[in-house]
């Protein structure tokens, strides 16, 4: 399938929708404490969409039940939300997607629940890090594995690995188009990026090896290993000036404002 070119119309529709997803997300994050019932997140969502009048687009995604995915500690992606309280202690990646006028929104972040320990946080700080360093490499002109090369020469030298099952997408009208965006693999190859490419970019970092496991849910991946796990997404589109977050939360407009940097080529 080739990849779709947006028109600026388009992405501003997605700018409307990312910028809806971000706002949710962070109403998600502020109810992440010891003894949050991870299906009470759910239903947040639930009800947020029904007040913002869009669509859950994981919501019988492939016959995924939930709004939401939520995976805890040692499980990757694609947790399914459950009665399961969270720890004081525990790391919660929370992936949420929405699909308004027509085209889809996909973000995710980890946090910690309570007090985390400094392992836990350098392996959030890092996997954060490293989806940034994806994105500042997504200007018009790279080829699309610098990104892949710039996420995985972020994390892999803390000692951490990157996920290989599960990759990065194009978004649009459908959750995930062309091309798949690997977060591993040397630089300079793949299509070059241009202007109106939207991407969803999601490095999956395990302190451990890089090997997954799929549960009976059908669903949740945990590590194989039993490492910790954290994920970080956002949807971006390419323009001429470079990359620009759709889905930027209120926390990150200091980051954004590091795009206007033109990227160092790491090669
Ligand atoms: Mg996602
Ligand atoms: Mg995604």
């Amino acid at each position: 399938m080739p990849i779709i070119i947006k028109s600026d119309e388009e992405i501003a529709i997605m700018h409307e929708g990312g910028r809806i997803l971000a706002e949710v997300l962070e109403l998600l994050t502020a109810e992440i404490h010891p003894g949050t019932i991870i299906s009470d997140l759910d239903t947040i969502v639930k009800e947020e969409y029904i007040r913002r009048d869009v669509v859950p687009t994981f919501l019988g995604y492939h016959g995924f039940p939930a709004h939401v995915c939520v995976s805890v500690n040692d499980e990757i992606v694609h947790g399914i939300p459950s009665g399961r309280e969270l720890q004081n202690g525990d790391i919660v990646g929370i992936d949420l997607g929405l699909t308004h006028k027509g085209f889809v929104a996909d973000s995710a972040l980890t946090v910690g629940v309570g007090t985390i320990g400094q392992e836990e946080q350098r392996l959030i700080d890092t996997t954060r890090r490293s989806l940034w360093a994806g994105i500042q490499a997504a200007r018009p002109g790279a080829r699309l594995s610098d990104i892949s090369h710039a996420i995985q020469t972020c994390a892999e030298p803390e000692g951490y690995s990157l996920v290989r099952e599960y990759v990065g997408h194009g978004i649009g009208r459908a959750m995930h188009e062309d091309p798949q965006v690997p977060n591993f693999g040397p630089p300079g190859r793949g299509p070059l990026l241009q202007k109106g490419m939207v991407l969803a970019l999601e490095p999956m970092v395990n302190m451990g090896d890089c090997h997954t496991k799929q549960h009976d849910d059908n669903w949740t991946v945990s590590t194989l290993d039993g490492s910790l796990s954290a994920h970080f997404e956002h949807t971006i589109a390419i323009t001429e000036e470079g990359p620009v977050v759709l889905t930027l939360r209120s926390d990150e407009r200091e980051l954004a404002a590091t795009l206007a940097e033109p990227a160092k080529v790491r090669r």
